[in-house]
């Protein structure tokens, strides 16, 4: 993370921290348990927890069109989720955020309507050797239907992206340029500040997947000049099942529509039907109210927080474990950015990495063990995978000390 030298860790109450996310209390396997699996998903604090219960015991209703008072309060907090992902975004309208499954389902909506209008035979799709597949597949299946190809930025030995690469992969005819805000498995920030701009120069779309970016830092889709920019609820302290694509609305409006149905309709008649304009166009059916109120919650207990702090201290929790699990015989980490966020993949020599996961989880440990979703980045470093421990601003340095003595255990006895 980028680190204010005066920020003090001590400012970051963790202790007060944990006792808003009631799981952290459980015990697994009988042990108390140790949360390192946070890129996958995080955990949910009680803001959440309680606004999930509030909703469906005394404010569920269908939303839109409703004439009753159930109805137009559902509807207005589900309006109201919209404005709080639009400040959270840094997104100067609201309308331009549109509620999704997840990640995945934001990039195959993208890929779907506007790739299916801007991308044709020749056209490249520039992507980057740490993506996670969610934002390779939908743009191999693109390619695959429009004769196109997708082409990639290599990433080098610490496992940051090659800059120097770009200039000559940023030819006529890169269309798209879709990228990750941060590697899910390296943990690299990527510098997109830099990158956004090269591409805007040569009018290229430039699509940002957030989905790790926005669970570590604030972020301002305005500032970074990106045209989409796509996240997942669940990994921001949000319930699974909801996810936001942002778009900037000009563009949004004049894609086609991405599933037909209720909701996403002007007028419907057999002779032919027009579309409503963002955000209703792209959300098709009932949506997922609850989730999407989930969310809302989610965002603004993060933007609550002191960011600044927060930082500082998934930093030390980032800088303590890189240290500590470095004392281990045989181990190498994978991911030395100059700038990343608390994820660390490493490797036990001789160590199958499920192996490792397996022994952990019995003393309460979660962490995540394999491809991660993204077998290129792992086979450009001759891997298969990787153990991959990863940190919310509720772990704790304690923590650290219990996964490095478990795999130190497991090292005795599996090495
Ligand atoms: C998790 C993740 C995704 C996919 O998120 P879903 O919630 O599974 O849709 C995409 N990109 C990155 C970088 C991720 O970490």
């Amino acid at each position: 993370m980028i680190l204010d030298k005066d920020s003090s860790t001590a400012a970051w109450d963790v202790a007060a921290v944990r006792a808003e996310f009631p799981i952290l209390g459980e015990l697994v396997n009988g042990q108390p348990l140790v949360y390192l699996d946070n890129a996958a998903t995080s955990q949910k604090p009680l803001a959440v927890i309680e606004r999930l219960d509030a909703y469906y015991r005394a404010g569920n209703a269908n939303i839109h069109r409703g004439v009753h008072a159930l109805s137009q309060e559902a509807t207005g907090a589900y309006e109201s989720a919209r404005k709080s992902v639009a400040k959270f975004l840094g997104a100067p309208e609201e309308r331009s955020c549109i509620f999704t499954r997840n990640a995945t389902e934001a990039i195959n909506l993208v890929a779907a309507t506007w790739g299916r209008e801007n991308i044709g035979a020749g056209d490249e799709i520039l992507v980057s050797e740490m993506e996670h597949h969610a934002n390779i597949v939908p743009w191999q299946l693109l390619a695959e239907r429009a004769g196109a190809k997708v082409t990639v930025i290599p990433v080098t030995d610490r496992g940051e992206l090659d800059l120097d690469a770009i200039p000559a992969l940023l030819t006529d005819r890169v269309k798209l340029l879709a990228l990750c805000h941060v590697s899910n498995s390296l943990g690299t920030i990527n510098p997109v500040e830099q990158i956004i701009p090269l591409a805007k120069e040569k009018g290229i779309t430039v699509l940002l997947d957030g989905a790790q970016s926005t669970a570590h830092f604030p972020v301002n889709v305005a500032k970074l000049g990106c045209d989409f920019f796509v996240f997942s609820g669940h990994k921001v302290c949000g319930p699974t099942g909801i996810g936001v694509l942002w778009g900037k609305p000009d563009l949004l409006n004049a894609m086609p529509p991405y599933q037909g149905g209720g909701d996403m309709i002007d007028r419907v008649s057999f002779a032919g039907t027009t579309f409503r304009k963002i955000p209703e166009r792209f959300e098709a059916g009932t949506p997922h109210i609850a989730g999407a109120i989930g969310l809302g919650a989610a965002v603004e207990y993060l933007m609550a927080r002191d960011q600044a702090s927060l930082a500082a201290y998934e930093h030390e929790l980032l800088a303590y474990a890189t240290e500590q699990l470095q004392s281990i015989e045989g181990l190498k980490i994978y991911g030395e950015a100059a700038r990343k966020v608390s994820v660390v993949s490493f490797i036990i020599a001789g160590i199958h990495p499920n192996d490792l996961g397996t022994m952990l989880d019995v003393d309460g440990i979660a962490i995540r063990t394999g491809h991660h979703c993204t077998m290129p980045l792992w086979a450009r470093f001759g891997l298969e995978g990787s153990c991959r421990a990863s940190f919310a601003f509720y772990n704790t340095m304690e923590e650290v000390d219990k996964l490095v003595a478990s795999l130190k255990k497991a090292q005795k006895l599996l090495g």
